[in-house]
């Protein structure tokens, strides 16, 4: 049988741990028989980021915007002990939040459902997506702890023109202040990097904030919502047949719990922290969570929300069986080769993406599955895996279906 060509490369982002360990196994087992895969390959291995002094992170970033489609690994974001593990230069920046700002893109999460492993919410019946805003608010504000009465104020001193003032409270006793903001261009790169994948996805579209008590604030978010909405996807919207939807946040929640799932719910950064817990713990797994990051010009990076699984690859490296996980990182690479296909008018690699996929979603159904599914699925006879055995399994099952 011939491969399957690729006529553009896909942007590689390799990582570290586990990750890095199934994501060689991945490309052996279930992609290099298959296709003849062009990609541009980057070593994002905190050993490479620390030697090229984290320039490999902005190179993939930066070929990620000229090719338009990234898939990535799980990366360690370093900290203290990570420094003194692998002999930092410096505690280098998350890739993901330097990748992030150079894409200025929104990150939409979707579980992977499969019979047998059963949302908590029953009547969810398909992916629900969040959206989270990554700027602002809360996560930059100001504070302060006020000991004792006085008065507080907001004070805006501009460039060119006369000061302005409110007053925030007039206190009798202790109390506390916040100064949160937000910036109008970041709020409509996240607008439009959500409607961009609203239609990626021919899913509806939910915002929500509590624009009815904060009227300036809140009421922004909604303001720019509606206005790139009316002025650049409203048509392209109807013709797709989905809509855009703005509610009231806590009008929001209640719907999200009595809806069946298959749209994507818009965030703003506080609401996308919490939710996108909710969402994934009531989906089941966070190794079945899939993650791709979207920017407003339609830049496309796909990857696993989980982490690089440090503590199996300690185990592994101990020379102990593990039995991680691998399907979020094979549906990155589904991601990015569906996406790949489609842009260049590649039906074959298409349809082997939908293939792969269908394969790991059969093989857990027929019961055979990794360690943290095997908790939670109330599949009949099942098979529990470890890690390479799993990967060959949907090998398999991708065979001789
Ligand atoms: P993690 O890698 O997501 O793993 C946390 C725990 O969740 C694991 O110990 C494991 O539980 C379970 N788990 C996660 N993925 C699994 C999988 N595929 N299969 C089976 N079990 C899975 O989070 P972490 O251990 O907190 O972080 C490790 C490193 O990942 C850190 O250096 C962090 O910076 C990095 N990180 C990277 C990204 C990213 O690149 N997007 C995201 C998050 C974290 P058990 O141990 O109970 O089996
Ligand atoms: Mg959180």
């Amino acid at each position: 049988m011939d491969k399957i060509k690729m006529q553009t490369p896909l942007v590689e982002m390799d990582g570290d741990e586990m990750t890095r360990i199934l994501w060689q196994m991945i490309k052996e087992e279930l992609l290099l028989p298959y296709i003849d895969l062009n990609t541009q390959y980057f070593d994002l291995g905190l050993k490479n980021r620390n030697e090229t002094d984290d320039k490999v992170t902005v190179e993939s970033a930066e070929a990620t915007k000229k090719y338009g489609v990234a898939v990535k690994c799980a990366t360690i974001t370093p900290n203290a002990a990570r420094v003194e593990e692998y002999g930092l230069k410096e505690m280098w920046k998350s890739p993901n939040g330097t990748i992030r700002a150079i894409l200025d893109g929104t990150v939409f999460r979707t579980p992977i459902i499969v019979k047998g492993i059963d949302p908590v919410v029953r009547n969810w019946k398909k992916p629900i997506t969040i959206a989270r805003h990554a700027y602002g608010d809360v996560y930059k504000a100001v504070e302060m702890k006020i000991p004792g009465p006085g008065k507080t104020e907001l004070v805006y001193t501009p460039e060119n023109g006369e000061e302005q003032r409110v007053t925030i409270h007039d206190f009798n006793g202790a109390g506390i202040i916040q100064g949160q903001h937000n910036i109008v261009s970041s709020i409509e790169s996240f607008a439009r990097s959500c409607f961009e994948y609203a239609l990626d996805q021919k899913q509806e579209l939910w915002f929500a904030s509590k624009d009815t008590i904060s009227k300036q604030y809140d009421h922004t978010f909604k303001d720019v919502f509606a206005e790139i909405f009316e002025a650049e996807y409203k048509d392209r919207f109807e013709k797709a047949g989905i809509t855009y939807f703005y509610t009231l946040i806590d009008d929001a929640v209640a719907r999200v719990m009595k809806s069946e799932g298959g749209f994507i719910w818009a965030c703003k950064n506080y609401d996308g922290d919490v939710m996108s817990d909710m969402i994934s713990s009531a989906f089941g797994s966070l190794a079945m969570m899939t993650s791709v990051l979207v920017s407003p010009q339609g830049y496309f990076e796909y990857e696993a929300a989980h982490g690089t699984v440090q503590r199996h690859y300690y185990k592994h490296l101990n020379g102990e069986e593990t039995s991680t996980n691998s399907v979020a990182t094979i549906f990155a690479w589904t991601g990015a080769l569906r996406k790949r296909g489609e842009l260049d008018n590649n039906p074959e690699l298409v349809s082997f993406a939908d293939r792969l996929e269908k394969a790991c979603i059969k093989t857990i159904e027929d019961g055979k599955m990794t360690k943290d599914l095997a908790l939670i699925a109330t599949t009949g006879n099942k098979t529990v895996l470890n890690s390479f055995d799993f990967i060959k399994e949907i090998r398999n099952t991708l065979e001789n279906n």
